[in-house]
């Protein structure tokens, strides 16, 4: 049984990710800033349909985390909703539905149960006022860490990410394309002013403090490091592979998620099984 990933979409037009344990378990969606049809297109390759979505984890309550076209899903599903319990009062304000009350599962600082085999822990990341969440994933087929939406790195996410099998953390935007780009100067400040967005570099300092610590532990590194939420005006692909390249322990590693298609999945551990295969087909 493995741990596995697949970032769905990533981006100021939505994000999604899911987090599976084994190929029967049940699915978990982090955040739901795409619909339910587009959701359930992207996951059909990774062999996922909306009947396995037994529950969403949300990072905070922005449109491009929480798309109000999921709430009827949610309720006809009986899917879970897991929020921060400071977050529950404007989620039910907005969703203006009685029924939806139910559904909704708080957590706060303790370790809860994302999904059946799948503990989940959370951390407080500074983003405009009411904050966002980061994640750990624990299975017994790995450990996950996710951050998107913070506006700097603090010693605790650094803490919290010990021992990942995958990492995935926010990178989203080039200074001096933040800067030049036609944004108003009131969104440029809100996005680099420390309650944001992470930059590149600072992105890329978080990654190498991670992996200094592991290494500092006698920790194997992750296998995947996953750059999210991206922006599609204010950074640029080749930029950020330069530079995260100049990090040799990251550049094997790199996954830059995408706003328009799902990545494959990006397992905890490697499956049981895929030596043998390769031996057949190579055989
Ligand atoms: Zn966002």
């Amino acid at each position: 049984m493995s741990l596995s990933l697949s970032i769905l979409a990533s981006g100021s037009g939505g994000n999604c990710g899911i987090l599976r344990n084994g190929a029967g378990g049940s699915a978990l969606l982090i955040d739901c800033g795409i619909g339910p049809r587009t959701t359930a297109q992207r996951m059909q390759p990774l062999g996922v349909g909306l009947d396995d979505v037994a529950a969403i984890c949300l990072t905070h309550l922005d449109y491009d985390h929480f798309n109000m076209t999921w709430l009827s899903e949610i309720l006809r599903r009986k899917i879970y909703l897991h929020c921060h319990e400071d977050h529950v009062d404007a989620l039910l304000a907005r969703a203006n539905n009685r029924d939806l009350a139910p559904r909704v599962r708080p957590f706060n600082g303790q370790a809860f149960l994302a999904v059946p085999g799948v503990r989940a822990r959370s951390f407080a990341l500074p983003h405009d006022e009411l904050g966002s969440f980061g994640f750990v994933f624990d299975a017994r087929g790995g450990r996950i860490g996710y951050a998107s939406d913070l506006g700097r790195c603090s010693g605790e996410l650094v803490r919290h990410f010990r021992g990942l099998n995958v990492l995935a953390i926010e990178s989203n935007y080039d200074p001096r394309m933040q800067i030049n780009s036609s944004r108003p100067w009131s969104l440029k400040r809100r996005i680099m002013g420390g309650s944001g967005h992470l930059s590149n570099q600072q992105a890329l300092d978080a990654v190498r403090q991670i992996l200094d610590r592991c290494q500092k532990d006698g920790e194997e590194l992750p296998r995947h490091i996953v750059l999210l939420h991206r922006s599609r005006q204010c950074n640029c692909p080749r930029l950020l592979r330069k530079l995260f390249s100049s990090d040799r322990r990251i550049a094997p590693r790199l996954i830059l998620a995408e706003q328009d298609r799902a990545t494959s999945w990006l397992w905890a551990r490697p499956q049981r099984g895929a030596g043998a295969q390769l031996e057949l087909q190579w055989g």
